[in-house]
Formats: C-alpha cells, structure tokens, sequence
C-alpha cells in the first residue's frame, strides 16, 4: 500500500493556549486539525494519527489527586489509557464530521495502544519526566516514603515526581493497526507514545508508571507500518537553525546527514524540537536500529529510501505536502 501518512499531533492541536483548556475548547481544537487531516485524506493519503496527552493525564492526576480522600488513584498507565480514549473519541468525531461534509465514506477507529519497553532501558535508573502538580518539600519527602515516587525540586518552582521515559521497542497493537489501516480505515493510535507496557518472564505484560516520548513512538510507528510519509504537526510552520537567535535561518529542506549533523550542533531543543528531529532521523535511517524494534516485514527489504519526513503547523499541512512551506527531511 502507498500513500500511508503517520501523523504526529502536537499538544497545540488540542489545546491552543493556557486560557483554552476545556473539554469543549479542546474539542474545537480537534476540529482545526481534523479539517487538515480530511484534506489529506480527500487526495488521497491513508492516514493513521498519533497525538500527545501530556496536559490531559495532568488533568487526570490533578482530580484524582484531590479526590483521594474518597476515590482511589488513577496510576499513570490508566491514564494514558484514559487519554487514547477520550481524544480518539474526540478524533473519530470531527473525523467523521469532516468526511462527512465532505462526502467521503471513511471511519476512523482509534486504538488503545500498548508500547514495549525494555525493563533494562537505562531510564529506569534515571526518571527524567516530570508529571503532576508542584509540591512543598514535606509532601514531597512523604510521597517518597509512602509511594516511593522519586521527586525533584524544579527550579524554584517547588518539588515534582519524575518517571522513567524509556524509548520504545515494539508497538503491541501494530498487526491490528496496519490490517484497519489496508482495509481503508483511518486509524488513531498510540496516543500519548503509548502505553509503556513491558513484558515478564511468563511472557505477560506488566504496565508501568512510565511515559514514551510521543515523537519517538510516532516514528516506531511509522516504520513499524512501513509508512511513506512521517509527518509532524506541532507549533512552527518550519524548522529553524539558530532557533530564536539574530541569525536565525528557516529551513525548507534537510537530508539525513544534515538532520544528524544539525542536531549534534545543538539546533533542536532538548525537550520540544529535538526528539521530532531524532524521531524523523529514526524513521529515514533503516540501517539505525536504535529505539526501534525491527520488524520482520521491513526487516528484509530497505523501504527507507522511499520515506520523507515532514514538519509544519497544523494550518499548513496542505500547503507543506504541495511543498510551498514546512521542512521537509529526506534521506539524500
Ligand atoms: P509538541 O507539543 O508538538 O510536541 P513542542 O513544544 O514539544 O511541541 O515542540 C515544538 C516547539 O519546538 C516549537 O513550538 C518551538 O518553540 C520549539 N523549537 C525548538 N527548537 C526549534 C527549532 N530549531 N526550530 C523550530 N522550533 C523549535
Ligand atoms: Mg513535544
């Protein structure tokens, strides 16, 4: 199959800024990029969607935080759970809405994803991701003792729990992915990176108290489906050297080796651009393994030359395909 697109939503797709948060506004965020992805679909791509859940699974911790006095809590791996749900839900419906204005008979189904990780990936010994609200030192030195969470002081902003985030191995759901994805079906899945789930010597999966880096995921995913085009939605029509600098220069156009080079020089940000850049570098670099798991399927014939990452804004998505805006990455 050709023309498979693996969309990457960015946290901007569903909520726009601070003051538009709520269910109803996210909703409406939704529809923005629902718009974009139809005029995809409309010419012809088979799209699977993957998004971010950071600021919904705080929402989560925060009630089930203040209700503890009455509810039990939700551990972080229901939440993610609860997150695919709620914003595939959201997806399915201006989905649906949009097709429909647009005559196009296709469903979209979401898929409630489980990732694997590797119990031995280093993160387990570092927890770098901070999750839930600030605390004072004393309730972060109680929930040390009585959860075992690990916390850090962030910079004078008061004390966080930090989890692992491990780099994804294996998409558990991905035979079932790619089957609705070849029967015509617009599929969202692994929201939020996935559920990171590992597996025990019974061969069983085990949940974990962990995040996966959604990008990361997105690219797993789009090699794991042997996708042509891994595309990023998020916050910037372009990618740009000297980000926010005098000199700063948008780019049009990367090839591999310049992805690698310009991000070892230190252009991407650690924490918002960096791992979008890596996890387009993941996806047009077959012979790297790293973070990857190889699937057989694409093990034996090298596909990669085919592949080009794409990142932009959701508003420009059409355009950035026509190649009038966004960075486009290739492999030479
Ligand atoms: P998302 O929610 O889509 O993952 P992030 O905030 O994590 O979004 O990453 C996108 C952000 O990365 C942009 O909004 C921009 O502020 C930032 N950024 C960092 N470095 C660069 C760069 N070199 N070029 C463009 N944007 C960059
Ligand atoms: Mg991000």
């Amino acid at each position: 199959m050709s023309n498979v697109a693996v969309i990457a939503v960015g946290g901007n797709s569903l909520i726009l800024d601070e003051k538009h948060k709520t269910i109803p506004d996210q909703y409406a965020a939704t529809v923005e990029t629902a718009k974009h992805v139809a005029g995809m679909i409309e010419k012809g791509w088979n799209v699977v969607l993957t998004h971010g859940n950071g600021p919904q699974v705080g929402f989560i911790l925060r009630r089930s935080e203040l209700s503890l006095h009455e509810l039990h809590p939700v551990p972080l791996d229901y939440c993610g759970a609860d997150t695919q749900g709620a914003i595939g839900y959201m997806f399915q419906r201006a989905l649906h809405n949009e097709l429909h204005k647009r005559g196009i008979d296709k469903q979209a189904a979401t898929i409630v994803t489980q990732v694997l990780v590797d119990k031995n990936d280093p993160a387990f010994q570092n927890p770098s991701k901070p999750i839930g609200s600030f605390m004072n030192a004393e309730q972060a030195a109680r929930k040390r003792a009585e959860e075992g969470w690990q916390m850090v002081e962030d910079a004078g902003r008061g004390w966080r729990r930090v989890v692992p985030s491990p780099l994804p191995k294996a998409i558990v759901e991905r035979d079932a992915i790619h089957e609705l994805i070849h029967a015509g079906f617009v599929v969202i899945c692994s929201g939020g990176g996935g559920i990171p789930v590992y597996e025990n010597e019974q061969g069983e999966l085990v949940g974990l108290e962990a995040v996966i880096d959604k990008d990361f995921a997105g690219s797993l995913l789009a090699r794991s489906i042997d996708a042509d085009l891994f595309l990023v939605s998020t916050a910037v029509e372009q990618v740009a050297l000297n980000y926010n600098k005098p000199n700063q220069q948008w780019l049009d156009h990367m090839t591999l080796a310049e992805a690698k080079k310009y991000l070892a020089e230190g252009h991407f940000h650690k924490g918002s651009m960096g791992p979008k850049i890596q996890a387009a570098i993941w996806f047009l670099d077959a012979s790297d393994a790293t973070g990857s798991a190889h699937h057989e399927e694409w093990m034996h014939h090298d596909t990669s030359h085919k592949r080009k990452a794409l990142i932009t804004n959701p508003e420009n998505l059409e355009r950035a395909l026509n190649g009038e805006t966004g960075t486009r990455i290739t492999k030479d």
